[in-house]
């Protein structure tokens, strides 16, 4: 069934007139990628969509005192271009770059990327790194939340209903290496494996190093901090245990992606090559 139900259609331009539209089953949506598709396949039949794509407070990008704060409505080929500096906001522009195609990074938003919390969705892998707040706005107040606690698993997130993203806000990681790897199958589907990294080393010695691997592969989002490169000098040795970390515990699906070693070794390899890249090793 490719024709929504019928239902009423609101688009507020600021979080005041959200308030006023948003009641019980209101169904979001921002550049619609997914959520029209979800309309038309009435896989969901809300009587009220609210879209979220002008509201004011959630437009715009800016860069202060070493944070930068950009708007949850801004579309992914904007993102390609931010303004702003900083390693985190170069690994921001490159994933865009890479995220599909013309018609989805001019609809889709960096808010929806988010909240879709779908393991193939890239955004959330340079902000998990960057240790990311979500300023998110609901039943008439503003809280913040870290993008690495919001993610709760495949398509779960710690949004309540009629919650929106408002801001997402990071501190720059000045000095760091990043390093940004994707595997996929076909153009447009998911990513088999996704694997960032970003690391600072000083005088040939680790001062920090973290990743985070997701896609199929994951069937989610996973960060980590290996505690034991903190000090050491960058090395093969090194490299290799962080990528066994990376995929110890993973037991992925055989299905049409590929048998479950198959997905356990890609993603190895993507740690390996972006760990060593990050490192600059
Ligand atoms: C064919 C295809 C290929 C794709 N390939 C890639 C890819 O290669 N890499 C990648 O990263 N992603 C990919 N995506 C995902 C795409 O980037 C997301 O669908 C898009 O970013 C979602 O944004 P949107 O504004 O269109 O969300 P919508 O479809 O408008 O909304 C999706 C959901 O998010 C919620 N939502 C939207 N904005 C907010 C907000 N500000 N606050 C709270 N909730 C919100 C909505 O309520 C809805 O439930 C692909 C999608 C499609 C359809």
């Amino acid at each position: 069934m490719l024709i929504p139900v019928g239902f009423e259609y609101l688009k507020p331009k600021n979080l005041a007139e959200l308030d006023e539209a948003v009641r019980d089953g209101a169904f979001l949506i921002s550049g619609g990628t997914v959520g029209v598709r979800l309309l038309k396949e009435r896989i969901v039949r809300p009587k009220l969509v609210v879209d979220i794509s002008e509201v004011e407070e959630a437009q715009g990008a800016k860069q202060g005192e070493g944070i930068v704060d950009l708007g949850a409505a801004l579309k992914i080929y904007q993102l390609q271009r931010l303004s702003v500096n900083g390693p985190v906001s170069d690994m921001i522009r490159f994933v865009s770059s890479g995220i599909a195609d013309p018609a989805i990074r001019t609809m889709g938003s960096l808010g929806g990327n988010i909240a879709l919390a779908d393991p193939s969705n890239e955004l959330p892998v340079p902000l998990m790194l960057a240790d990311a707040s979500l300023l998110i706005y609901g039943q008439h107040r503003f809280h913040e939340e870290k993008i690495r606690g919001f993610i709760h698993g495949p398509h779960r997130t710690g949004l309540k209903p009629g919650e929106v993203i408002v801001r997402v806000r990071y501190k720059e990681l000045d000095g760091y290496r990043w390093s940004y790897k994707k595997h996929f199958i076909r153009n447009l589907d998911h990513y088999v494996g996704i694997s960032g990294a970003m690391a600072k080393v000083d005088s040939g010695k680790i001062i920090d190093l973290r990743l985070v691997v997701a896609g199929e592969a994951i069937m989610g989002f996973k960060y980590l901090a290996p505690e034991r490169a903190i000090g050491a000098r960058p090395s093969e040795a090194i490299i290799k245990e962080v990528a066994e970390e990376a995929v110890s515990g993973i037991s992925p699906k055989s299905d049409r992606q590929g048998p479950s070693e198959y997905k356990v070794a890609v993603l190895k390899k993507l740690v390996e090559l972006s760990v060593k890249e990050a490192l600059g090793a």
